[in-house]
């Protein structure tokens, strides 16, 4: 099918993409609900799933959506590669004016996609939805989220607005411009923000997960700031730097004092437990700064390498929107 068979709707053309991780559950009644409020819309629409390796029922959960209908397409991933590149899979071949990225667990309420629609209409390229609040969340994520936020914005140079997912709208050319940034240890919430543009947040109730467990443990979340903080800030190099400055500095005076006291009162062997002390902490103090510029050297290690962000094992384009995904031409 080529475009011109895509059915003659009145107005714009918008993509749907779905990260899917083993939702089996979740995908039918998400369709459900995003018909609902896809139809009445003055737009034409299509959902693209990104099935990021799934071993559940999903697959064939989405074989069947897309046989009952068309406007329904999946990529499978050849393996899980996390959702920011799942998402960057879909955002590749994602079509149309404007694009919707949401979670398959209806955590994002699809009734909020009128108001996102409404506010691009008004000429906004990135319309992010925004928690006011997290139903089912334990406080100690919402802690450790919130602490986040308020370390990543004080050290990047990129402001990153707090409770927001990724749930959102992007204009054609806020794609675009995301599909040129074709980094490795992808920290999307910060991408979307550093493409710039026109942004503007819209407020809503975040629900909890209609079925199954949230996929980010405590130490994929972790390793999700990390990468977020070493992708938009060289700060804790600097830090590293000035913490080597402040020990040496520390270390030289400690010096003088050692020396004074020997010429006042000549040298009996001692300090055994100063001179440990002072080993012990020069010797942390060098593998913090070990590590920080280790962190730093392995996601230019990978970047190096130059391998794909990610390799596709099967795709059903969504009817009418059969063109070459971005990732089939040379990245740079
Ligand atoms: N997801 C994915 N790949 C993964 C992990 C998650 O595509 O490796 C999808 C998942 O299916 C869901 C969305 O990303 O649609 C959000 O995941 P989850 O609900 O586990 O995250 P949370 O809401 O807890 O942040
Ligand atoms: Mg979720």
């Amino acid at each position: 099918m080529s475009a011109e068979d895509r059915p003659a709707v009145e107005g714009p053309l918008l993509s749907v993409v779905v990260p899917v991780f083993n939702e089996a559950a979740s995908v039918e009644i998400l369709i459900e609900r995003l018909r609902a409020v896809l139809e009445p819309l003055p737009l034409d629409w299509r959902v693209l799933f990104v099935d990021d390796g799934s071993t559940d029922g999903t697959a064939a959960a989405l074989e069947g959506l897309r046989a009952a209908d068309p406007r329904l397409g999946w990529l499978r991933l050849s393996r899980n590669f996390g959702k920011e590149v799942a998402m960057t899979a879909g955002l590749d071949r994602a079509e149309g004016d404007a694009v919707i990225i949401i979670d398959a667990d209806l955590q994002d309420p699809p009734e909020l996609i009128p108001q996102l629609i409404e506010r691009w209409r008004d000429g906004y390229d990135v319309v992010y939805a925004q928690r006011t609040a997290r139903a089912g969340e334990r406080w100690l994520k919402r802690a450790t989220a919130a602490a986040f936020y308020r370390l990543i914005n004080r050290v990047s140079d990129t402001p990153i607005p707090p409770d927001t997912g990724d749930y959102r709208l992007l204009s054609r050319r806020a794609v675009d411009a995301l599909g040129g940034l074709r980094e490795r240890h992808r920290f999307m919430k910060g991408l979307y923000a550093w493409v710039g543009f026109r942004q503007v947040a819209v407020p809503y109730r975040r629900e909890p997960r209609h079925a199954g467990k949230s996929k980010f443990g405590y130490w994929r979340l972790w390793n999700f700031a990390v990468d977020g903080i070493t992708s938009f800030t060289s700060a804790p190099l600097k830090f590293a730097t000035y913490l080597g400055l402040a020990a040496a500095v520390t270390a030289l005076s400690y010096g003088v004092v050692v020396i004074a006291k020997t010429l006042m009162f000549g040298d009996p062997v001692r300090g055994y437990p100063s001179m440990m002390a002072v080993i012990l902490f020069l010797g942390g103090v060098q593998l913090i700064a070990l590590g920080i510029i280790g962190e730093y050297l392995g996601r230019l290690f990978d970047e190096a390498k130059q391998r794909p962000l990610y390799l596709v094992d099967d795709y059903r384009a969504p009817a009418g929107t059969e063109t070459a995904p971005r990732e089939s031409t040379p990245a740079r």
